[in-house]
């Protein structure tokens, strides 16, 4: 089986104020997907807990003194992001998970996929603050962890429908970290417009793709086909990580999009496609956003059973109106001219 799942029943206890989209029931709806692919004969790694230095190589250490103060206690990091008495090393956990997950893939043979199911969220933590739900930025952790080991190119493709503003300052001047974001724009956090490129050394290795309110399967089906898969086969990862946010689906209660499941597992499989193809199938998807809970299970389990497969095709394109995603290949286009 190509797949390991690197989760535990740790993530519930991570508690946010009563009304908080990001809850403890998002937990739960992956332990359910947990159990059911154990049940399975699926394969579950136990996360371990990501060190002070593995959390340094991506957040200042002034910001990982004030995170850890919040240990024991309940707080405010800010508006929207709460801790309670055992959220630093629930996150601590998370971003250990994701180092996990890369040491499997890279470890293992050629196909060898993770996918890793925490909470909290991470790409919104940026290296100096907590932001959007977020502690310490899980995926920003292993792609250090990949250079670390020694790799060269890491692409990380972020399809949660918001824009992953922490991953993309933490590796703006980075060109050995590639870092592609499909999001709702303009949407929270303000951030993620198509000019933003990358500086320095690292201009030309953030790619932005900004879609409006309302986009659908057909849209996002165009833009990866068309942006992102042609972008990773330029850069020619050794490696490839995703943010699986699942906060674009039309049940959401957040954003505005209308992605459904199955357009998710579309993208899903374009996506680990690519991997087969360029970096012998390592990947490592993480859970982001995705606030309708039976939406986020049904994703979970997509992730899953795309991954499950031996060899994964790229799927049929789909077709029919697709204005919204002609939009935003024109403005991705345009910002690069
Ligand atoms: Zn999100």
């Amino acid at each position: 089986m190509p797949l390991v799942l690197v989760t535990s029943d740790r993530f519930a206890d991570h508690i946010t104020p009563p009304g908080h989209p990001e809850r403890v029931e998002r937990a739960e709806a992956m332990q359910v997907v947990a159990s059911r692919w154990e049940r399975a004969g699926g394969r579950i790694l136990a996360p371990r807990r990501a060190s002070d230095d593995e959390l340094a190589r991506v957040h200042d250490a002034a910001y990982l003194k004030t995170v850890k103060e919040t240990r024991g206690r309940a707080t405010t990091l800010d508006p929207d992001t709460f801790t309670s008495p055992d959220s630093e090393d629930v996150a601590r956990s998370a971003a250990g998970a994701m180092l996990t997950a890369v040491d499997h893939v890279l470890d293992g043979p050629p196909r060898s996929r993770a996918f890793v199911m925490v909470r909290p969220p991470g790409h919104h933590a940026e290296a100096d603050r907590a932001m959007g739900f977020c502690l310490y930025n899980t995926i920003a952790v292993g792609a250090a962890g990949a250079r670390a080991r020694g790799l060269s190119r890491v692409a990380i493709v972020d399809y949660d429908v918001h824009h992953g503003n922490g991953t993309q300052w933490i590796f703006y001047e980075d060109p050995a970290v590639l870092f592609v974001s499909s999001h709702q724009y303009p949407y929270y956090p303000g951030t993620g417009a198509a000019t933003e490129l990358g500086r320095g050394e690292g201009k030309g290795f953030t790619v932005n793709l900004p879609m409006e309110v309302g986009a659908t399967d057909i849209d996002y089906d165009l833009v990866y086909r068309e942006a992102v898969v042609p972008v990773l086969e330029g850069f020619r990862p050794q490696l490839l990580l995703v943010s699986a946010g699942f906060d674009a689906h039309e049940r959401d209660p957040l954003a505005g999009m209308r992605m459904t499941t199955d357009g998710f597992g579309g993208l899903t499989s374009r996506l680990v496609a690519a991997a087969d193809t360029l970096c012998d199938g390592r990947v490592v998807f993480v859970t982001e956003g995705g606030y309708d809970t039976s939406a986020l299970a049904e994703c979970c389990q997509r992730v899953i059973d795309v991954c499950s497969a031996e060899s994964v095709a790229a799927p049929p394109e789909l077709s029919g109106d697709s204005r919204r995603g002609q939009d935003t290949l024109a403005g991705y286009r345009a910002a690069r001219r």
